[in-house]
């Protein structure tokens, strides 16, 4: 008989919430990263060893162009989850 350890128990469903966030800079291809968020609001920073978890409004400079960028997931605002852009799109300019 083949015993197995590992038996998840039906009851509980996927959680919705743990879908993360990119929070990145388009400077470049690929985008650099600068955190990552969920929908809860809270953003996950790695900075070497160490992952770091803020809530409210982080601010950071991108390590490759210098730009300065500011993310406010506070309470009460909604978070503004981006939309996938299309691709071959070109707006704006840098
Ligand atoms: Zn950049």
């Amino acid at each position: 008989m083949t015993e197995r350890g590992e038996s998840t128990p039906p009851s509980r469903a996927v959680a919705p919430q743990r879908v993360l966030f990119r929070w990145e800079c388009r400077c470049r291809q690929p985008p650099v990263l600068l955190a990552t968020y969920d929908a809860r609001g809270r953003i996950h920073i790695k900075a070497r060893d160490r992952y770091w978890h803020v809530q409210g409004i982080v601010q950071t400079v991108c390590p490759r162009c210098g730009s300065e960028h500011a993310l406010d997931l506070r309470r009460g605002s909604r978070i503004s989850i981006p939309s996938p852009r299309p691709r071959g799109g070109v707006t704006g300019s840098g």
